[in-house]
């Protein structure tokens, strides 16, 4: 169980602070699909960096498994990443991209990174591109190799912010359905970041409403949609994305 207790991120602005995430708490289940969505500058990806311990937490507490993780190093916490931008490593071929983490923060042996390297590259259908270097992939086939490297790692959450906005909408919607069977079968909790309301209410088991960093709602879309907590989440909700 991932949990969020009271959790706020101040950013200094020369004379006041900026409240990028303000006083959020939430429970997120083991193996659950959770969508946090809301409009630009809402606090999204503040919020998954905090999460994934790329920034630090002003106040409050974020818990693992019932233990505190906000002090621990990002490799120490269990939890991958992927973001919209993809960051692979443009002089690796795509089986060192997928492996590179591994290698540098386990001591697992090579055959077993090897193993777990080609079945990632199964689930992601992108085992006959395993020896090309990303400069010689679709943008599309870019983001399954960052996807596949996230899974490689096994974490006990998956971080995705906006990881399907670069690519049209065809492969959109097929990466959608692809992304939420892998989920399913991994059963890894996943926290998706988006700000389009169809990602938001198809894939999520639940989505999480957030408006200049306060949490308006937790909630099944379907409860969302008939029982908007308040008039912002029935606006936002509504709106054709
Ligand atoms: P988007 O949908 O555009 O990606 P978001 O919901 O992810 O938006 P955040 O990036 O979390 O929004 O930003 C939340 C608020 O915090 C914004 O007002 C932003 O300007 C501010 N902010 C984010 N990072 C910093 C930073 N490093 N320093 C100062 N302010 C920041
Ligand atoms: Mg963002």
């Amino acid at each position: 169980e991932l949990t969020l207790d009271h959790v706020t991120k101040r950013f200094a602005d020369g004379g006041g602070d900026i409240v990028a995430v303000d006083d959020v708490s939430a429970d997120i289940d083991d193996g659950e699909f959770i969508v946090l969505v809301g409009p630009s500058g809402c606090g999204k990806s503040t919020t998954l960096r905090m999460i994934a311990g790329l920034e630090s937490v002003t106040e409050g507490t974020i818990t693992l498994d019932d233990q505190a993780i906000n002090d621990r190093q990002p490799a120490d916490r269990d939890i991958a990443m992927v973001f919209q931008s993809y960051a692979l490593y443009p002089h690796m071929t795509v089986r060192e991209n997928m492996s590179f983490g591994l290698e540098e923060s386990t001591d697992m042996p090579d055959d077993e990174i090897d193993e777990r390297v080609e079945s990632a590259a199964g689930m992601m259908g992108i085992d006959r591109l395993l020896d090309r270097k990303p400069g010689e992939l679709s943008g599309g086939q870019q983001q399954r190799v960052a996807l596949g490297r996230a899974i490689v790692r096994d974490p006990a959450v998956f971080l995705m912010d906006e990881p399907l906005s670069n690519l049209d909408a065809k492969l959109r919607s097929q990466m959608r359905t692809e992304l939420q069977r892998i989920q399913e079968d991994l059963g890894v909790t996943t926290v998706y970041v988006t700000h389009d309301q169809t990602e938001a209410m198809t894939m999520g088991d639940r989505i999480a409403i957030l408006d200049d960093g306060r949490l308006q709602q937790v909630a099944t879309p379907l409860e969302a949609y008939h029982e908007p907590a308040n008039q912002f989440v029935a606006g936002f909700i509504g709106e054709p994305s």
